[in-house]
């Protein structure tokens, strides 16, 4: 009896719950900006340049990590990228990526920042996989600290957000928190170009170490990575639920 009402009450939970977290992202804008393109290896020159990064001067991006297999890391962030896309449109959500394929170069990470700023989005998420050290593992999220002129406007609520999507990166994936960088997940960064040019809500997400044998053997696996798109779909929920 128990059991039944138990059941019944976390049956109108879920059910009443549903329509808010919809709610929440319905009309919505979310800039999804997976992590470098499948060319960049082909266009040094390109991707190579130096651009202002807000507090130094980079090259415009960079080619990414692969796993031991050759999975490759532009590969990834674009297969989740879509998959993200599909569930938050499927929620009443205005999407943009920062790029359309997998085939080519670029966009550098001043044009990645400014596709968010132009769309004036509610936030911002890059996606990425970490080329850490084949002992460590785990996942962690990148939010910028407040930088006078710079990040001041969208370092608080990048810092939700990253204590957001980390919670439900966690839940939704089981990956522990990175045991080889940042501390408990979290990792605070000012010489990000894509966070420090931003002035939306933004945060990077290395949702795993590709040069790790355990991490690596989930991200290749499709399963996992549409796993991982409902994971942070649910934290961007959640996130603009809050704002
Ligand atoms: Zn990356």
């Amino acid at each position: 009896m128990a059991c039944t009402a138990l059941f019944a009450l976390a049956l109108l939970v879920f059910v009443t719950a549903a329509p808010a977290r919809e709610s929440a992202l319905a009309g919505k804008t979310i800039v999804i900006d997976p992590g470098h393109n499948g060319r960049n290896w082909a266009h040094p020159e390109e991707i190579g340049r130096l651009v202002d990064a807000g507090t130094l001067r980079k090259p415009c991006d960079t080619t990414g990590t692969r796993t031991a297999s050759g999975y490759a890391e532009p590969a990834f962030t674009f297969d989740v990228a879509v998959r993200l896309r599909a569930i938050l449109r499927t929620a009443g959500a205005t999407v943009v990526l920062t790029r359309r394929s997998n085939s080519g170069w670029g966009p550098c990470f001043t044009e990645r920042a400014a596709i968010g700023n132009r769309v004036r989005a509610d936030a911002a998420v890059s996606i990425h996989a970490d080329g850490g050290p084949a002992s460590g593992r785990g996942f962690h999220v990148i939010y910028p600290p407040s930088i006078l002129g710079l990040t001041d406007d969208i370092a608080a609520e990048s810092r939700w957000l990253a204590l957001v999507l980390r919670a439900s990166y966690r839940a939704g994936t089981g990956l522990p928190h990175a045991d080889y960088v940042g501390s408990r997940g979290l990792s605070v960064r000012s010489d990000l170009g894509g966070l420090n040019l931003s002035d939306v809500p933004k945060v990077f997400v290395e949702t795993g170490n590709m040069r790790n044998a355990a991490d690596a053997r989930l991200l290749e696996r499709a399963a996992f990575r549409q796993r991982i798109a409902r994971a942070l779909a649910a934290g961007l929920g959640a996130f603009l639920s809050g704002r």
